[in-house]
């Protein structure tokens, strides 16, 4: 097939301590999924239905390689994730099939523009332009879960410049991973390579150009970036 100017290669993850790589199809993200950060950002921590945006597989910043302070903001905001990785997927998948479709799992940073995000939400309009730019989505290498298993408890936190500045535990989680992949695929299909980036604990603020983030998943791994 001649294609009309070279395809682009798809976006790929390292799997730690192996020599493949994961390719990446799509980014889900799922909003508010810890009670203390659904507080700080304003809503109501009950168990309302999970809600999902997506970013660009070209989004995603690789092998620890710097993230470089996007155009159009002056309130950019860290997120700590840990990402869901699936090597299968399907329609209306059961929750008892659902972790058969995990791969492995991450460490991932949902890069926000907070300010253009905060307009979106105002206005009523999509958040693309909040959450799915250049770079938005710095992410570690994949640890499988054939080696790490599926964690459901465990610390997640974030520190810029070596301060501590969000914590939690995946087991604060209000929607489970198996959850959030059976629900999620009444939604879309998936496939093999989806990321699902799994909420962020409470803590989220502004990075500065100069801030070196490192992000850590408790039997995950760790996440390094530094704004510039
Ligand atoms: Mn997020």
């Amino acid at each position: 097939m001649t294609t009309v100017f070279p395809a682009a290669a798809p976006a790929t993850l390292a799997v730690r301590g192996s020599g493949v790589v994961f390719p990446v199809h799509r980014i889900y993200c799922v909003g508010r999924n810890y009670a203390a950060h659904t507080i700080e950002m304003g809503g109501d921590p009950d168990r309302e239905d999970p809600f999902f945006f997506q970013k660009n597989p070209d989004n995603l910043v690789l092998g620890g390689a710097d993230f470089p302070y996007p155009p159009k903001s002056s309130d950019v905001h860290h997120e700590i994730e840990m990402v869901v990785a699936l090597h299968k997927g399907g329609s209306d998948i059961p929750l008892k099939a659902a972790m058969d479709c995990v791969y492995g799992y991450a460490v991932g940073l949902d890069m926000t523009r907070r300010d253009l995000q905060g307009a979106c939400k105002q206005a009523g309009r999509p958040w693309e332009i909040g959450k799915a730019f250049e770079h938005s989505a710095p992410c570690s290498d994949l640890a499988p879960a054939s080696e790490i298993g599926h964690p459901a408890n465990g610390a997640i936190w974030l520190k810029v410049n070596g301060e501590t500045r969000q914590t939690g535990d995946l087991n604060q989680m209000i929607w489970k991973v198996p959850e959030m992949i059976s629900y999620l695929s009444g939604l879309f299909e998936l496939r093999p390579g989806d990321l699902i980036m799994s909420g962020t604990p409470s803590g989220v603020g502004p990075v500065q150009r100069g801030d070196v983030l490192h992000g850590h998943v408790d039997g995950v791994g760790d996440l390094h970036t530094k704004v510039v």
